[in-house]
């Protein structure tokens, strides 16, 4: 008689957000919530797929800034092509982390705070930081790796780019594989979801494209298969090779040009993301409406546009172009 591998013993169920989800089976289902008036603001849902054999956990998080919609789609799709009796390990979606900044197309939480600054969270603290550590204690217990998606802020579109710390080679790893062609070192600020599992010793990278509340097709695909490539590096597909990724761009220091002090007025950009700039170079012009006079926004280093205000009204200090300056 065939004797059975000790993993196949040891890989059962997984319990996320108190519910079992047993090999072989997929569930969605909204976590952290309860079924009254006051306790609705916490009700966002998860997807869990709960593969047949043993394997790591990877988590995905979206919509942590509710009109990162981009963000909502790629863990939507990347979801629904598991096959999890194809599937070695677990994935857990969290699609829309923010789910009443989702519905309301808002950046913010209900007290106007930003939820990527309160993580880890506290259980008896601010609407945003319950939310934050409901979220976080998940990500504690189940993760082992960690994606969490994000689009350009406000009135500005990023060009498809991973970030990541530089501290830790597993998460680098991750960056690489992801394969959407540039990488940006960073710590991320105190608070973020990335920057606070990474400190616990959950490898977790972002993934920046497009802009707010519009989908954006080929960058949603991008992320979805930047995820796939990303499964198959971690051998979470069964019969499932590496796929074949670009060589990145590893930038070590970014900038940004913003508007001169006393500048302000209609910005137009004379730039597109993705191209390459040499100091000095015109990258837009702001007119000031009420004297006609024009400034030309210069680049203030040479380098790559890898963020990107549209065409607007903009006032002093505003962050226009966000330019990667220094690679390896
Ligand atoms: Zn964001």
């Amino acid at each position: 008689m065939l004797s059975t591998p000790l993993h196949a013993v040891q890989w059962g169920p997984v319990e996320v957000a108190g519910r079992q989800i047993s090999p072989g089976e997929t569930l969605r289902f909204p976590y952290g919530g309860e079924s009254s008036f006051e306790a609705s603001f916490l009700d966002a849902p998860v997807f869990v797929a709960r593969g047949v054999r043993e394997g790591p956990s990877l988590c995905i998080t979206a919509g942590i800034h509710g009109d990162e919609i981009n963000g909502t789609e790629i863990a939507r799709r990347s979801f629904s092509w598991i096959d999890p009796t194809a599937l070695n390990g677990t994935v857990i979606v969290f699609p829309m982390v923010n789910a009443a900044g989702v519905r309301s197309g808002n950046r913010y939480m209900q007290d106007r705070r930003d939820l990527n600054r309160e993580f880890p969270g506290r259980s008896n603290g601010s609407v945003s930081s319950i939310v934050a550590h409901t979220l976080f204690t998940e990500i504690r217990r189940n993760c082992r790796y960690l994606v969490d998606l994000h689009t350009g802020s406000f009135s500005r579109s990023n060009h498809p780019q991973i970030r990541v710390t530089s501290k830790d080679e597993v998460a680098f790893d991750l960056a690489r594989h992801f394969g959407v062609g540039i990488v940006v070192l960073g710590e991320g600020p105190s608070g973020s979801i990335r920057r606070e599992a990474g400190d616990i010793g959950i490898p977790a990278i972002i993934y920046e494209a497009g802009e707010p509340s519009r989908f954006d097709l080929d960058l949603i695909a991008s992320g979805v298969q930047g995820i796939e490539s990303v499964m198959a590096h971690l051998g979470m597909v069964q019969g499932g090779k590496e796929i074949e990724v670009p060589e990145s761009r590893i930038y070590t220091k970014t900038t940004w040009v913003r508007v001169p002090v006393g500048a302000g007025g209609y910005f137009f950009p004379t730039v597109e993301l993705g191209q390459a700039v040499s100091e000095g170079d015109r990258l837009g012009t702001i007119i000031d409406p009420l004297t006609d006079r024009y400034t030309a926004v210069a680049a203030t280093e040479s380098g790559e546009v890898i963020g990107l205000a549209f065409a607007q009204i903009v006032l002093s200090g505003y962050a226009l172009v966000h330019l990667g300056v220094q690679h390896r």
